[in-house]
């Protein structure tokens, strides 16, 4: 499994819960998810389970496994315990490479820059809507002269 940095493509704040933990936390502008060696998406992790390092993470992943494995076969949920118990169980086992730091400076510093370009196409936009709208009619305010030093 591998741990990944991505833009937050939703609207945020919006919940997200913890892989590793199970806690809710809230999403932010940026996403730490964890994924399969394939590349499929297997999680959220928030920033706690990842200060934490990766034998917390995997630890954390083993013990909801072993409580999944424990729960009974007949309770008809779907995907059934057991199933979501052995993901786990494979994420928790296969070797999870920490991303070096200057990734995550990497990543913070292109999703920084993919939000100023986000921010620059609603100005733009904006702007075209309001140049396109003249028809729109325009508030005057009507200044008095200052009657300062005019009496004198
Ligand atoms: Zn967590």
């Amino acid at each position: 499994m591998k741990i990944q940095l991505e833009r937050n493509l939703r609207a945020y704040p919006h919940r997200l819960r913890c892989i590793a933990c199970e806690h809710p936390f809230a999403g932010g502008r940026a996403r730490i998810l964890l994924r399969h060696q394939s590349g499929s998406f297997a999680g959220d992790v928030c920033t706690g389970c990842l200060q934490l390092g990766i034998s917390h993470i995997q630890g954390q992943l083993k013990a909801r496994a072993v409580a999944l494995f424990k729960q009974p076969l007949s309770d008809g949920s779907s995907p059934s315990p057991h199933k979501k118990a052995l993901e786990l169980w494979e994420l928790a086992t296969s070797p999870l490479v920490m991303p070096p730091f200057y990734y995550w400076w990497w990543q913070r510093l292109t999703i920084f820059a993919a939000e100023t370009q986000d921010l620059k196409l609603v100005r733009r936009t904006l702007r075209d809507l309001r140049s396109h709208k003249s028809t729109l009619p325009t508030i005057t305010f009507l200044t008095e002269e200052p009657h300062i030093g005019k009496d004198n």
